[in-house]
C-alpha cells in the first residue's frame, strides 16, 4: 500500500539552496573533504563574550521557561531602544514589538498575519531564497519583479505597477539587498513606498543586514518614510551583525494590529522565542556596538572588497564591491555556462561551495553569490580556487 503522501505544496517547493548546500558542504567537511564553504551567510568569527555571559547568567538565574509571546518586556524594551538610536522610529514596546526567531521567523509570522490563500506578494528577482517558499506554503502567490542590472539592480515604480493585481497585498524588500549588496537610497525606497501608498499594500522590510553597511551608505527604514509607518513591517536580528545566527534571535517592528496578530501567531506556533537568547540579544540591541564588533564591521568590509576586485580581475567575471552584507554578487554572463553548473563544477573540480544565482529567481541566472566573511586565510584560498575555476572556464569560452 502506499503511503497518504505529502501535501503538493511540501512536495512542490523546492529545498532551500542556501541550507541544503551549506548542509552538504558541512558533511563533504565531516567525511575529511577540504571544501571552502562560501555558501550561507554565516561568519567565521563568534559573538560577542559579553552577549554569550549575559546569556548564561539569564540560564543559572533561572530564566529557563518560556517567556510571553511577544516576548520579554526587557528585550522589547530594549529592541525599541536600538529602533530609537539606530533608526530614528519611535516604537511602543507594548504595542509595536515582538521577539522572533530571526527574520525568517518574522516573515513567515507577518505573512500568516496578513495574508489569504491567493494574495499576492511581490519580491525582488533575484531575492533571498526563502521569500517565495513562504509565501506559497501559506497558500499566497508570489511575484517576482526583476532587479535589472542595467537599472543597478532597482526597482522602478511603472515595473512594479506592472505586476499588481486586485489581490497583490504586499511587497518584501531585503533591504540592504541579499544577493546583490545593494543599499537603497532615500529615491529608491520612495519610488516603492510610492508604490504601496497609492495601492495600499503593507511592506515586508528584511533589514537582517543593516548594520552592515560599507563606505559612507547608510541604511534607512522605509517604515519612516511619510505615510509609511501605517503599512510597514521591519524585520531585524543579529544573526548577521553579531554573527548570531545560531541563537535564532530578532524582533518585529510594525504597526499594533500586524504585530498583535503576529503574537497571536507565535503563541499557536512556538509560544515564544527563546529566554535566555532574548537575554543575551537585549544587551546587544540595548547598547552601542562595542568597539571590538565595530573593529569586525570594518574588516568584513575589508574582506567583502578584497574577494569583489580579485574577482572583477578575472577575465569574462564582473563583481562589484558591495555597498552592504556579507556577498560578492559574481557576474558570469560572458561565460557560456549556467549559474548551477559553474556551481557544480567549482565543487566536484575546485572545492569550492558558491549558491548558483538561478537560486534567488530567474533574474539571477548568469550569476553566483559568494560569501566573504570567513575568515582571511579562508578567504585567500577561496579567491585562489575561484581564480583557476573560472579562469578555465573564460578559457573554454574563448
Ligand atoms: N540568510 C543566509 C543566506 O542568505 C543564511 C542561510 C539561510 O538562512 O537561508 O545565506
Amino acid at each position: 500500500m502506499t503511503s497518504p503522501g505529502l501535501s503538493r505544496r511540501a512536495s512542490e517547493i523546492p529545498a532551500s539552496a542556501t541550507v541544503a548546500l551549506a548542509d552538504m558542504a558541512t558533511q563533504l567537511r565531516a567525511r575529511g573533504e577540504d571544501i571552502v564553504d562560501l555558501t550561507a551567510g554565516r561568519a567565521t568569527e563568534p559573538c560577542p563574550d559579553a552577549i554569550i555571559d549575559k546569556a548564561i547568567e539569564a540560564m543559572r538565574a533561572g530564566h529557563t521557561h518560556q517567556t510571553p509571546a511577544r516576548g520579554t518586556a526587557e528585550y522589547r524594551r530594549m529592541a525599541a531602544a536600538k529602533l530609537a538610536r539606530e533608526n530614528g522610529i519611535e516604537a511602543d514596546p507594548d504595542k509595536n514589538i515582538v521577539a522572533t526567531l530571526g527574520c525568517k521567523n518574522g516573515l513567515l509570522l507577518a505573512l500568516m498575519a496578513i495574508l489569504d490563500p491567493g494574495d499576492e506578494v511581490i519580491i525582488e528577482d533575484p531575492a533571498f531564497v526563502s521569500y517565495a517558499p513562504t509565501i506559497r506554503y501559506l497558500g499566497g502567490i508570489p511575484k517576482p519583479v526583476a532587479l535589472p542590472v542595467e537599472q543597478d539592480f532597482r526597482w522602478r515604480g511603472e515595473d512594479l505597477s506592472a505586476a499588481l493585481s486586485d489581490r497583490s497585498k504586499a511587497i518584501i524588500l531585503c533591504s540592504p539587498q541579499n544577493p546583490t549588496g545593494v543599499v537603497h537610497t532615500r529615491e529608491d525606497l520612495e519610488v516603492i513606498a510610492a508604490v504601496a501608498r497609492k495601492h495600499n499594500l503593507y511592506v515586508i522590510a528584511d533589514e537582517v543586514y543593516e548594520r552592515m553597511t560599507w563606505g559612507d551608505r547608510e541604511h534607512l527604514c522605509i517604515g519612516t518614510l511619510p505615510g509609511m509607518a501605517e503599512r510597514s513591517i521591519d524585520l531585524m536580528s543579529l544573526t548577521k551583525s553579531h554573527a548570531m545566527g545560531g541563537w535564532r534571535i530578532g524582533f518585529a517592528h510594525g504597526p499594533e494590529e500586524v504585530i498583535d496578530a503576529m503574537v497571536q501567531v507565535q503563541a499557536h506556533l512556538t509560544t515564544c522565542a527563546g529566554s535566555f537568547t532574548q537575554a543575551g540579544a537585549a544587551l546587544a540591541f540595548g547598547e552601542e556596538p562595542e568597539a571590538g564588533l565595530l573593529e569586525l564591521w570594518e574588516d568584513w568590509e575589508a574582506r567583502c572588497k578584497f574577494v569583489s576586485q580579485a574577482l572583477a580581475a578575472l577575465p569574462g567575471v564582473r563583481c562589484r564591491v558591495p555597498e552592504a552584507g556579507y556577498y560578492a554578487w559574481v557576474d558570469l554572463r560572458q561565460l557560456s555556462m549556467d549559474s548551477e553548473s559553474v556551481a557544480r563544477m567549482l565543487l566536484a573540480e575546485h572545492r569550492v561551495a558558491v549558491v548558483p544565482g538561478r537560486a534567488f529567481g530567474p533574474n539571477g541566472e548568469g550569476f553566483i553569490r559568494v560569501t566573504c566573511v570567513k575568515s582571511w586565510d579562508i578567504m585567500r584560498e577561496a579567491v585562489a580556487r575561484l581564480g583557476k575555476g573560472l579562469g578555465s572556464l573564460s578559457r573554454s569560452s574563448e
